[in-house]
């Protein structure tokens, strides 16, 4: 899985299952895994803080490649990260009571 993010605030936008080597120049709606934030106007996706990332094309967005960065995984052999899963902790602070 790759997670994209903005390249201006470095907000996570979405993941990705990329499947193969190469720059990513689109994003499959089907293989989008996961939204973290974004907005959607018209035909273009675009980060919370106002940065365009993307081009609705219907079944795919066209990336805007400069306005984001992608790190972690692109998909080669099938079943590679088992271990790697999503942990959430909320952690309450300020909220004790006697
Ligand atoms: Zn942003």
């Amino acid at each position: 899985m790759l997670v994209l993010k903005c390249a201006a605030c470095k907000k996570k936008l979405w993941r990705y299952d990329k499947i193969g080597p190469g720059e990513l120049l689109r994003c499959h709606k089907a293989r989008i895994d996961k939204i973290y934030a974004c907005n959607k106007e018209a035909d273009t996706i675009s980060c919370r803080c106002g940065r365009q990332v993307g081009i609705d094309k219907g079944s795919y967005y066209k990336m805007i490649t400069k306005n984001f960065t992608a790190s972690g995984d692109k998909r080669r052999s099938p079943e590679k990260n088992k271990r790697q899963r999503h942990l959430q902790q909320h952690i309450k602070k300020g909220t004790e009571r006697n």
